[in-house]
């Protein structure tokens, strides 16, 4: 099991590593600078990484990383994000199972009781493209 954080470490040395630790790189550092420049280079870059992430690990938390989208499959509720033109009709409407982010609509919540289903029926019905589906898109 990751730690809190280990997340955000692991991103922060990955991509740090991909950017400045690559063989052809270090060979041209070898012949340009000479081996003892590229080796502290290397030696100090690989220190700042690990740095650099226990610092990320603490400052971004994993609440504030975006949550993955759930499944359709295991979803009631389902906006299908080619039909979607940002309208803001549905979180008009409802803004407790959805919200608009980058002029889509996106879906919050599925509704917990059946009885909210009708309700969220009837406004789907009002998306002007239909982009709304309620059940198994699929
Ligand atoms: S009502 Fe339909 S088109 Fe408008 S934002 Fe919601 S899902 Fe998108």
């Amino acid at each position: 099991m990751l730690k809190k954080g280990a997340s955000i470490t692991n991103i922060v040395i990955i991509l740090s590593s991909w950017g400045v630790i690559k063989i052809p790189m270090l060979a041209n550092e070898v012949k340009f600078l000479g081996i003892k420049f590229m080796g502290i280079r290397w030696v100090l870059t690989v220190i700042s990484i690990f740095t650099m992430g226990y610092f990320m690990a603490l400052f971004v938390k994993t609440r504030d990383l975006p949550k993955p989208e759930m499944e359709s499959k295991e979803r009631i509720l389902t906006i299908k994000q080619e039909y979607c033109i940002g309208c803001g009709v549905c979180v008009k409407l409802l803004p407790e199972y959805y919200e608009i982010r980058d002029n889509k609509a996106f879906v919050k919540q599925d509704p917990k009781e059946k009885s909210q289903i009708a309700v969220i029926v009837k406004m789907a019905d009002k998306c002007p493209t239909k982009a709304i589906v309620v059940g198994q898109s699929e």
